[in-house]
Protein backbone atom coordinates (compact mmCIF):
# COMPACT_ATOMS: atom_id res chain seq x y z
CA UNK A 1 0.00 0.00 0.00
CA UNK A 2 1.34 3.29 -0.97
CA UNK A 3 1.47 6.57 0.92
CA UNK A 4 0.26 10.01 -0.14
CA UNK A 5 1.18 11.79 2.94
CA UNK A 6 -2.61 13.08 4.27
CA UNK A 7 -5.04 11.40 1.88
CA UNK A 8 -4.16 8.08 3.39
CA UNK A 9 -4.83 9.46 7.33
CA UNK A 10 -7.73 7.57 9.02
CA UNK A 11 -10.81 9.70 9.25
CA UNK A 12 -9.59 12.80 7.68
CA UNK A 13 -11.98 13.44 5.17
CA UNK A 14 -15.89 14.45 5.92
CA UNK A 15 -16.69 13.47 2.21
CA UNK A 16 -15.00 11.24 -0.31
CA UNK A 17 -16.05 12.00 -4.04
CA UNK A 18 -15.51 9.71 -6.34
CA UNK A 19 -15.43 11.61 -9.73
CA UNK A 20 -16.07 14.71 -11.49
CA UNK A 21 -18.86 14.68 -14.04
CA UNK A 22 -22.10 16.96 -13.24
CA UNK A 23 -22.82 14.32 -10.01
CA UNK A 24 -19.56 14.54 -8.42
CA UNK A 25 -18.97 18.51 -8.87
CA UNK A 26 -22.62 19.42 -7.32
CA UNK A 27 -21.58 17.76 -4.13
CA UNK A 28 -17.99 18.07 -4.04
CA UNK A 29 -18.81 22.25 -4.03
CA UNK A 30 -21.74 22.02 -2.24
CA UNK A 31 -19.59 20.61 0.79
CA UNK A 32 -16.90 22.31 0.12
CA UNK A 33 -18.55 25.60 0.40
CA UNK A 34 -20.14 24.32 4.01
CA UNK A 35 -16.55 23.73 4.94
CA UNK A 36 -16.45 20.16 4.96
CA UNK A 37 -13.17 18.67 4.11
CA UNK A 38 -13.99 17.22 0.83
CA UNK A 39 -11.66 14.75 -1.33
CA UNK A 40 -12.19 14.23 -5.08
CA UNK A 41 -10.98 11.19 -6.90
CA UNK A 42 -10.51 11.34 -10.50
CA UNK A 43 -9.59 8.25 -12.71
CA UNK A 44 -8.68 11.07 -15.26
CA UNK A 45 -5.81 13.56 -15.97
CA UNK A 46 -7.06 17.21 -15.00
CA UNK A 47 -5.14 19.04 -18.27
CA UNK A 48 -7.64 22.18 -19.23
CA UNK A 49 -9.48 21.18 -22.16
CA UNK A 50 -7.34 22.37 -25.49
CA UNK A 51 -9.55 21.63 -27.97
CA UNK A 52 -6.91 19.34 -29.52
CA UNK A 53 -7.78 16.14 -31.67
CA UNK A 54 -4.56 14.12 -29.65
CA UNK A 55 -6.71 15.05 -26.11
CA UNK A 56 -9.79 14.21 -27.17
CA UNK A 57 -8.79 11.08 -28.17
CA UNK A 58 -6.95 10.35 -25.27
CA UNK A 59 -9.60 11.49 -23.05
CA UNK A 60 -12.81 9.74 -24.81
CA UNK A 61 -11.61 7.45 -27.44
CA UNK A 62 -9.37 5.03 -25.66
CA UNK A 63 -11.10 1.54 -26.57
CA UNK A 64 -12.21 -0.48 -23.33
CA UNK A 65 -12.08 2.66 -21.35
CA UNK A 66 -13.48 5.99 -22.63
CA UNK A 67 -14.69 4.19 -25.89
CA UNK A 68 -16.82 1.28 -24.95
CA UNK A 69 -18.03 -1.20 -27.71
CA UNK A 70 -20.95 -3.04 -27.62
CA UNK A 71 -21.65 -6.76 -28.89
CA UNK A 72 -22.98 -5.17 -31.93
CA UNK A 73 -20.37 -2.52 -31.92
CA UNK A 74 -22.79 0.17 -31.02
CA UNK A 75 -19.43 2.64 -30.37
CA UNK A 76 -20.43 4.90 -26.30
CA UNK A 77 -18.31 7.62 -25.42
CA UNK A 78 -17.56 8.89 -21.99
CA UNK A 79 -15.18 11.48 -20.75
CA UNK A 80 -12.42 10.28 -18.36
CA UNK A 81 -10.84 13.38 -17.38
CA UNK A 82 -11.79 16.34 -14.70
CA UNK A 83 -15.21 17.61 -15.00
CA UNK A 84 -16.24 13.92 -16.75
CA UNK A 85 -18.37 13.71 -19.78
CA UNK A 86 -19.51 17.45 -19.49
CA UNK A 87 -16.26 18.38 -21.04
CA UNK A 88 -17.58 16.75 -24.62
CA UNK A 89 -20.91 16.94 -23.65
CA UNK A 90 -23.40 19.03 -26.18
CA UNK A 91 -24.58 21.39 -23.09
CA UNK A 92 -28.22 20.47 -24.06
CA UNK A 93 -30.25 21.13 -20.94
CA UNK A 94 -33.54 19.43 -20.58
CA UNK A 95 -36.08 19.38 -18.02
CA UNK A 96 -36.51 16.99 -15.15
CA UNK A 97 -39.41 14.39 -15.63
CA UNK A 98 -40.15 15.20 -12.22
CA UNK A 99 -42.65 12.23 -11.58
CA UNK A 100 -40.50 9.63 -12.41
CA UNK A 101 -38.68 10.33 -9.26
CA UNK A 102 -41.28 11.83 -7.31
CA UNK A 103 -42.60 8.20 -7.78
CA UNK A 104 -39.34 6.88 -5.59
CA UNK A 105 -39.81 9.20 -2.66
CA UNK A 106 -37.31 11.62 -4.51
CA UNK A 107 -38.80 15.45 -5.01
CA UNK A 108 -35.98 17.45 -7.10
CA UNK A 109 -38.17 20.70 -7.65
CA UNK A 110 -36.23 22.27 -5.23
CA UNK A 111 -32.98 21.54 -5.94
CA UNK A 112 -33.69 22.30 -9.22
CA UNK A 113 -35.02 25.43 -8.41
CA UNK A 114 -31.29 26.06 -6.14
CA UNK A 115 -29.42 24.81 -9.51
CA UNK A 116 -31.10 27.25 -11.90
CA UNK A 117 -30.60 30.01 -9.52
CA UNK A 118 -26.91 29.45 -9.83
CA UNK A 119 -26.98 28.50 -13.48
CA UNK A 120 -29.08 31.58 -14.58
CA UNK A 121 -28.02 31.52 -17.83
CA UNK A 122 -29.92 28.08 -18.96
CA UNK A 123 -32.24 28.74 -21.90
CA UNK A 124 -32.86 28.60 -25.40
CA UNK A 125 -29.84 30.82 -27.65
CA UNK A 126 -30.91 33.90 -28.74
CA UNK A 127 -32.26 34.39 -32.51
CA UNK A 128 -28.45 36.04 -33.47
CA UNK A 129 -26.79 33.17 -32.23
CA UNK A 130 -28.02 30.27 -34.00
CA UNK A 131 -26.20 29.50 -37.26
CA UNK A 132 -27.77 29.59 -40.68
CA UNK A 133 -27.14 25.92 -41.09
CA UNK A 134 -29.61 25.54 -37.95
CA UNK A 135 -31.89 27.90 -38.80
CA UNK A 136 -32.36 26.13 -42.21
CA UNK A 137 -33.22 22.79 -40.57
CA UNK A 138 -35.30 24.16 -37.95
CA UNK A 139 -37.32 26.21 -41.00
CA UNK A 140 -37.49 22.74 -43.03
CA UNK A 141 -38.95 20.82 -40.14
CA UNK A 142 -41.36 23.79 -39.13
CA UNK A 143 -42.44 23.50 -42.51
CA UNK A 144 -43.34 20.66 -42.62
CA UNK A 145 -45.49 20.86 -39.43
CA UNK A 146 -43.09 20.12 -36.47
CA UNK A 147 -42.42 22.04 -33.63
CA UNK A 148 -39.04 22.11 -33.87
CA UNK A 149 -37.52 25.31 -31.81
CA UNK A 150 -34.63 26.31 -30.17
CA UNK A 151 -33.47 24.21 -27.25
CA UNK A 152 -31.50 25.02 -23.81
CA UNK A 153 -28.50 25.43 -23.58
CA UNK A 154 -25.84 25.63 -20.57
CA UNK A 155 -23.98 28.56 -22.46
CA UNK A 156 -23.00 31.83 -20.61
CA UNK A 157 -24.37 33.42 -23.29
CA UNK A 158 -23.58 37.10 -21.83
CA UNK A 159 -20.21 36.01 -22.71
CA UNK A 160 -20.49 34.91 -25.56
CA UNK A 161 -19.44 36.48 -29.25
CA UNK A 162 -20.01 35.34 -33.15
CA UNK A 163 -16.08 34.19 -33.20
CA UNK A 164 -16.60 31.68 -30.27
CA UNK A 165 -15.90 28.10 -32.00
CA UNK A 166 -17.79 25.40 -29.88
CA UNK A 167 -15.48 22.76 -29.01
CA UNK A 168 -13.25 21.85 -25.48
CA UNK A 169 -10.96 24.65 -25.99
CA UNK A 170 -12.89 27.14 -24.03
CA UNK A 171 -10.34 29.62 -22.26
CA UNK A 172 -13.42 32.60 -21.45
CA UNK A 173 -15.45 29.54 -20.01
CA UNK A 174 -18.85 30.02 -22.51
CA UNK A 175 -20.00 26.35 -22.33
CA UNK A 176 -20.65 25.31 -18.50
CA UNK A 177 -18.87 22.16 -17.59
CA UNK A 178 -19.15 20.63 -13.61
CA UNK A 179 -15.30 21.54 -14.38
CA UNK A 180 -15.77 24.87 -13.08
CA UNK A 181 -17.77 23.42 -10.11
CA UNK A 182 -14.49 21.15 -9.75
CA UNK A 183 -12.47 24.89 -9.70
CA UNK A 184 -15.21 26.36 -7.09
CA UNK A 185 -14.43 23.54 -4.76
CA UNK A 186 -10.90 23.73 -4.85
CA UNK A 187 -11.32 27.22 -4.40
CA UNK A 188 -12.95 26.40 -1.08
CA UNK A 189 -10.69 23.95 -0.07
CA UNK A 190 -11.44 21.03 -1.35
CA UNK A 191 -8.28 18.53 -2.67
CA UNK A 192 -8.32 16.58 -6.00
CA UNK A 193 -6.37 13.63 -6.73
CA UNK A 194 -5.85 13.18 -10.37
CA UNK A 195 -4.82 9.67 -11.57
CA UNK A 196 -6.54 7.90 -9.23
CA UNK A 197 -9.22 5.33 -9.78
CA UNK A 198 -11.01 4.37 -6.96
CA UNK A 199 -11.27 0.38 -7.35
CA UNK A 200 -13.69 -0.37 -4.20
CA UNK A 201 -15.18 0.90 -0.92
CA UNK A 202 -13.70 0.05 2.79
CA UNK A 203 -16.44 -1.31 4.75
CA UNK A 204 -16.12 -1.63 8.55
CA UNK A 205 -19.09 -3.25 9.90
CA UNK A 206 -21.31 -2.81 6.92
CA UNK A 207 -20.72 1.22 7.30
CA UNK A 208 -18.47 2.96 4.53
CA UNK A 209 -15.09 4.27 6.03
CA UNK A 210 -13.22 5.28 2.64
CA UNK A 211 -12.33 3.62 -0.43
CA UNK A 212 -8.99 1.88 -2.20
CA UNK A 213 -7.70 3.26 -5.20
CA UNK A 214 -4.87 2.98 -7.48
CA UNK A 215 -2.53 5.78 -8.78
CA UNK A 216 0.04 5.05 -11.18
CA UNK A 217 0.29 1.44 -10.55
CA UNK A 218 0.17 1.82 -6.80
CA UNK A 219 -2.74 1.19 -4.30
CA UNK A 220 -3.81 3.88 -1.70
CA UNK A 221 -6.62 4.10 0.49
CA UNK A 222 -7.94 7.29 1.95
CA UNK A 223 -10.98 7.77 4.67
CA UNK A 224 -13.61 9.91 5.03
CA UNK A 225 -17.00 10.03 7.25
CA UNK A 226 -18.97 9.39 3.96
CA UNK A 227 -18.57 7.86 0.27
CA UNK A 228 -20.10 9.59 -2.33
CA UNK A 229 -19.76 7.30 -5.92
CA UNK A 230 -20.68 9.69 -9.02
CA UNK A 231 -17.86 7.44 -11.17
CA UNK A 232 -20.95 7.59 -13.65
CA UNK A 233 -23.28 5.13 -15.61
CA UNK A 234 -20.88 2.59 -15.76
CA UNK A 235 -18.02 3.42 -12.77
CA UNK A 236 -20.08 3.13 -9.78
CA UNK A 237 -21.62 0.02 -10.13
CA UNK A 238 -18.27 -1.60 -11.20
CA UNK A 239 -17.21 0.38 -8.24
CA UNK A 240 -20.11 -1.19 -5.74
CA UNK A 241 -19.83 -4.78 -7.14
CA UNK A 242 -16.33 -4.77 -6.29
CA UNK A 243 -17.57 -3.87 -2.57
CA UNK A 244 -19.82 -6.51 -2.49
CA UNK A 245 -23.07 -5.76 -3.81
CA UNK A 246 -23.17 -7.47 -6.86
CA UNK A 247 -26.31 -7.29 -8.82
CA UNK A 248 -25.79 -3.87 -9.95
CA UNK A 249 -24.99 -3.00 -13.37
CA UNK A 250 -28.14 -4.62 -14.97
CA UNK A 251 -30.80 -3.80 -17.38
CA UNK A 252 -29.84 -0.38 -17.98
CA UNK A 253 -30.27 2.03 -20.62
CA UNK A 254 -28.09 3.38 -22.94
CA UNK A 255 -29.89 5.87 -25.57
CA UNK A 256 -29.22 4.54 -28.98
CA UNK A 257 -29.20 6.94 -31.28
CA UNK A 258 -28.10 7.31 -35.21
CA UNK A 259 -27.29 10.22 -37.42
CA UNK A 260 -28.61 11.40 -40.66
CA UNK A 261 -26.72 13.89 -43.13
CA UNK A 262 -26.41 15.32 -46.58
CA UNK A 263 -24.83 17.56 -48.02
CA UNK A 264 -25.98 21.20 -48.99
CA UNK A 265 -25.26 22.90 -52.20
CA UNK A 266 -24.30 26.76 -51.04
CA UNK A 267 -24.76 26.62 -47.10
CA UNK A 268 -21.41 26.27 -45.70
CA UNK A 269 -21.19 26.16 -41.94
CA UNK A 270 -20.30 28.59 -39.22
CA UNK A 271 -19.32 28.55 -35.93
CA UNK A 272 -21.99 25.92 -35.23
CA UNK A 273 -22.97 24.79 -32.43
CA UNK A 274 -24.31 20.86 -31.48
CA UNK A 275 -28.46 20.67 -30.44
CA UNK A 276 -29.16 24.34 -31.27
CA UNK A 277 -32.25 23.38 -32.07
CA UNK A 278 -35.07 20.56 -31.97
CA UNK A 279 -38.09 18.17 -31.39
CA UNK A 280 -39.42 15.57 -29.21
CA UNK A 281 -41.49 13.29 -30.52
CA UNK A 282 -43.32 11.69 -27.76
CA UNK A 283 -45.46 9.20 -28.94
CA UNK A 284 -42.30 8.11 -31.47
CA UNK A 285 -40.19 7.77 -28.07
CA UNK A 286 -37.41 9.97 -29.84
CA UNK A 287 -36.00 13.01 -29.88
CA UNK A 288 -34.70 14.95 -33.07
CA UNK A 289 -31.81 17.83 -33.00
CA UNK A 290 -29.15 19.32 -35.42
CA UNK A 291 -25.98 18.03 -34.90
CA UNK A 292 -23.22 19.63 -35.95
CA UNK A 293 -20.10 17.88 -34.80
CA UNK A 294 -17.28 19.30 -33.11
CA UNK A 295 -13.97 17.50 -34.75
CA UNK A 296 -14.10 16.78 -38.63
CA UNK A 297 -12.52 13.10 -36.96
CA UNK A 298 -15.94 12.36 -35.58
CA UNK A 299 -16.95 13.01 -39.33
CA UNK A 300 -15.25 11.00 -41.27
CA UNK A 301 -15.14 8.18 -39.22
CA UNK A 302 -19.23 8.15 -39.40
CA UNK A 303 -18.77 8.32 -42.90
CA UNK A 304 -16.25 5.76 -43.00
CA UNK A 305 -18.53 3.40 -40.87
CA UNK A 306 -21.16 3.20 -43.50
CA UNK A 307 -18.85 3.44 -46.30
CA UNK A 308 -19.65 7.20 -48.00
CA UNK A 309 -16.22 7.50 -48.96
CA UNK A 310 -18.05 10.17 -51.54
CA UNK A 311 -18.79 11.86 -48.36
CA UNK A 312 -15.09 12.09 -46.21
CA UNK A 313 -14.14 15.85 -45.80
CA UNK A 314 -17.54 17.08 -47.03
CA UNK A 315 -18.29 18.22 -43.43
CA UNK A 316 -18.02 22.09 -44.19
CA UNK A 317 -21.12 21.41 -46.35
CA UNK A 318 -22.57 18.45 -44.12
CA UNK A 319 -26.24 18.86 -42.75
CA UNK A 320 -26.29 16.59 -39.63
CA UNK A 321 -29.86 15.68 -37.59
CA UNK A 322 -29.71 13.32 -34.77
CA UNK A 323 -32.34 10.66 -33.84
CA UNK A 324 -32.05 9.80 -30.05
CA UNK A 325 -34.51 7.23 -29.22
CA UNK A 326 -35.92 5.65 -25.24
CA UNK A 327 -34.64 2.66 -24.99
CA UNK A 328 -35.57 -0.49 -23.78
CA UNK A 329 -34.05 -1.72 -19.92
CA UNK A 330 -31.71 -4.58 -20.71
CA UNK A 331 -28.34 -5.94 -21.19
CA UNK A 332 -25.17 -6.28 -18.11
CA UNK A 333 -22.61 -4.93 -17.47
CA UNK A 334 -19.00 -7.02 -17.07
CA UNK A 335 -16.93 -6.34 -13.44
CA UNK A 336 -14.75 -4.52 -15.71
CA UNK A 337 -17.18 -2.33 -17.30
CA UNK A 338 -17.59 -3.70 -20.62
CA UNK A 339 -21.07 -3.50 -22.15
CA UNK A 340 -22.92 -6.23 -22.85
CA UNK A 341 -26.33 -5.08 -24.58
CA UNK A 342 -27.98 -5.78 -27.92
CA UNK A 343 -30.18 -3.02 -29.47
CA UNK A 344 -33.60 -4.76 -29.83
CA UNK A 345 -35.47 -4.40 -33.05
CA UNK A 346 -38.16 -2.41 -31.32
CA UNK A 347 -35.38 0.69 -30.54
CA UNK A 348 -34.18 -0.14 -34.64
CA UNK A 349 -37.49 0.27 -35.78
CA UNK A 350 -37.51 3.47 -33.87
CA UNK A 351 -34.38 5.00 -35.03
CA UNK A 352 -35.44 3.78 -38.17
CA UNK A 353 -38.49 5.64 -38.59
CA UNK A 354 -36.77 9.04 -37.30
CA UNK A 355 -34.33 8.19 -40.18
CA UNK A 356 -36.97 8.23 -42.76
CA UNK A 357 -37.99 11.66 -41.01
CA UNK A 358 -34.69 13.29 -40.76
CA UNK A 359 -34.39 12.30 -44.32
CA UNK A 360 -37.10 14.61 -45.69
CA UNK A 361 -36.98 17.21 -43.49
CA UNK A 362 -33.06 17.35 -45.17
CA UNK A 363 -34.40 16.97 -48.44
CA UNK A 364 -36.75 19.55 -47.70
CA UNK A 365 -33.79 22.07 -46.37
CA UNK A 366 -31.84 21.57 -49.97
CA UNK A 367 -29.75 18.57 -49.14
CA UNK A 368 -28.52 15.77 -51.45
CA UNK A 369 -26.81 12.68 -50.95
CA UNK A 370 -28.48 11.93 -47.62
CA UNK A 371 -27.27 9.41 -45.75
CA UNK A 372 -27.78 7.46 -42.37
CA UNK A 373 -24.58 6.57 -40.08
CA UNK A 374 -24.54 3.46 -37.95
CA UNK A 375 -25.99 3.04 -34.52
CA UNK A 376 -24.31 5.26 -31.51
CA UNK A 377 -25.02 4.89 -27.75
CA UNK A 378 -25.42 8.10 -25.30
CA UNK A 379 -25.64 7.98 -21.61
CA UNK A 380 -25.51 5.12 -20.12
CA UNK A 381 -27.45 5.33 -17.16
CA UNK A 382 -29.81 2.85 -14.78
CA UNK A 383 -27.10 0.81 -13.31
CA UNK A 384 -27.95 1.54 -9.60
CA UNK A 385 -31.29 2.14 -9.94
CA UNK A 386 -33.18 4.36 -7.18
CA UNK A 387 -35.79 2.77 -5.32
CA UNK A 388 -33.72 -0.53 -5.75
CA UNK A 389 -30.14 -0.23 -5.01
CA UNK A 390 -30.32 3.60 -3.48
CA UNK A 391 -32.93 4.56 -1.53
CA UNK A 392 -35.08 7.91 -1.20
CA UNK A 393 -31.81 9.86 -0.02
CA UNK A 394 -29.40 8.04 -2.14
CA UNK A 395 -27.88 5.75 0.07
CA UNK A 396 -26.80 2.36 -0.75
CA UNK A 397 -27.50 -0.88 1.95
CA UNK A 398 -24.26 0.66 3.60
CA UNK A 399 -24.40 3.58 5.73
CA UNK A 400 -22.41 6.47 4.84
CA UNK A 401 -22.16 4.84 0.97
CA UNK A 402 -24.15 7.30 -1.40
CA UNK A 403 -24.57 7.18 -5.37
CA UNK A 404 -24.73 10.36 -7.27
CA UNK A 405 -24.77 10.14 -10.92
CA UNK A 406 -26.53 8.79 -14.13
CA UNK A 407 -26.79 5.46 -12.56
CA UNK A 408 -29.45 6.04 -10.27
CA UNK A 409 -32.03 6.88 -12.81
CA UNK A 410 -34.63 4.61 -12.40
CA UNK A 411 -36.19 3.86 -15.54
CA UNK A 412 -36.13 4.01 -19.44
CA UNK A 413 -34.76 7.32 -19.62
CA UNK A 414 -33.99 9.02 -23.66
CA UNK A 415 -33.00 12.39 -22.57
CA UNK A 416 -30.61 14.51 -22.14
CA UNK A 417 -30.05 13.67 -18.35
CA UNK A 418 -27.13 16.59 -16.76
CA UNK A 419 -30.00 18.69 -15.49
CA UNK A 420 -31.32 15.65 -13.19
CA UNK A 421 -28.24 14.83 -12.60
CA UNK A 422 -27.25 18.16 -11.24
CA UNK A 423 -30.00 18.12 -9.42
CA UNK A 424 -29.69 15.15 -7.58
CA UNK A 425 -26.70 16.40 -6.45
CA UNK A 426 -27.76 19.50 -4.88
CA UNK A 427 -30.24 16.91 -3.21
CA UNK A 428 -27.90 14.45 -2.07
CA UNK A 429 -25.77 17.93 -0.73
CA UNK A 430 -28.89 19.36 1.13
CA UNK A 431 -29.83 15.70 2.23
CA UNK A 432 -25.88 15.15 3.70
CA UNK A 433 -25.74 18.83 5.28
CA UNK A 434 -29.41 18.34 7.11
CA UNK A 435 -30.91 21.68 4.97
CA UNK A 436 -33.50 19.71 3.85
CA UNK A 437 -36.68 21.17 4.63
CA UNK A 438 -39.21 18.81 6.72
CA UNK A 439 -42.94 18.61 4.79
C1 LIG B 1 -20.53 13.56 -26.65
C2 LIG B 1 -21.53 13.69 -25.54
C3 LIG B 1 -22.52 14.66 -25.63
C4 LIG B 1 -23.46 14.79 -24.61
N1 LIG B 1 -24.36 15.82 -24.65
C5 LIG B 1 -25.23 16.01 -23.64
C6 LIG B 1 -26.11 17.13 -23.61
O1 LIG B 1 -26.12 17.96 -24.51
N2 LIG B 1 -26.93 17.25 -22.54
C7 LIG B 1 -26.96 16.36 -21.51
O2 LIG B 1 -27.75 16.53 -20.57
N3 LIG B 1 -26.12 15.30 -21.51
C8 LIG B 1 -25.24 15.13 -22.52
N4 LIG B 1 -24.35 14.09 -22.49
C9 LIG B 1 -24.40 13.15 -21.36
C10 LIG B 1 -23.77 13.76 -20.13
O3 LIG B 1 -22.55 14.37 -20.41
C11 LIG B 1 -23.60 12.67 -19.08
O4 LIG B 1 -24.84 12.00 -18.93
C12 LIG B 1 -23.18 13.24 -17.74
O5 LIG B 1 -21.92 13.87 -17.85
C13 LIG B 1 -23.12 12.13 -16.71
O6 LIG B 1 -22.73 12.69 -15.50
P1 LIG B 1 -22.22 11.75 -14.33
O7 LIG B 1 -21.91 12.62 -13.18
O8 LIG B 1 -23.20 10.66 -14.17
O9 LIG B 1 -20.91 11.04 -14.88
P2 LIG B 1 -19.70 11.44 -15.81
O10 LIG B 1 -19.86 12.76 -16.43
O11 LIG B 1 -19.47 10.27 -16.69
O12 LIG B 1 -18.51 11.54 -14.77
C14 LIG B 1 -17.99 10.41 -14.11
C15 LIG B 1 -16.59 10.74 -13.65
O13 LIG B 1 -16.10 9.66 -12.88
C16 LIG B 1 -14.78 9.35 -13.26
N5 LIG B 1 -14.58 7.93 -12.93
C17 LIG B 1 -15.10 6.84 -13.53
N6 LIG B 1 -14.71 5.71 -12.89
C18 LIG B 1 -13.91 6.12 -11.87
C19 LIG B 1 -13.22 5.43 -10.85
N7 LIG B 1 -13.26 4.09 -10.74
N8 LIG B 1 -12.47 6.14 -9.95
C20 LIG B 1 -12.42 7.51 -10.05
N9 LIG B 1 -13.08 8.20 -11.00
C21 LIG B 1 -13.83 7.52 -11.89
C22 LIG B 1 -14.73 9.67 -14.75
O14 LIG B 1 -13.41 9.92 -15.17
C23 LIG B 1 -15.60 10.93 -14.80
O15 LIG B 1 -14.85 12.09 -14.56
C24 LIG B 1 -23.41 13.92 -23.50
C25 LIG B 1 -22.43 12.94 -23.41
C26 LIG B 1 -21.49 12.83 -24.41
C27 LIG B 1 -20.41 11.80 -24.27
Amino acid sequence: MGNLGSVVARDNYDVIVVGTGPGGATVARDMARKQKKVLMLEWGPGNAPNGGVVQSVMEMLIPFKSLLLTPQVLGMVRGICTGGSSIYYYGTSYPIPFEMFKAKGVDLKEADNEVRKELPFIGPLKEHMITTMAKTMRESAQDLGYNWKPLDKYIIQDKWSPDYKWGVNDPRDIKWSSLMWVRDALKDGATLLNHAKVVRVLLENKKAVGVEFKMKGTMYRAYGSTVVLAAGGIGSPCILRATGIKDVGNDFFFDPLITVCGEHKYITKENEMPMQCGCAFPDDEYLMTDMALPLWLHENIFATEVFRFDQLFKGKKTFRIMVKSKDALGGRLTDGGQVLKILGSKEKKKLLHGKERARKILEHAGCHSIYGTYYFAAHPGGTVKLGEFVDSNLKTQFDNLYVCDCSVIPEAWGLPPVQSILALGRYLSKNLLGETKKK
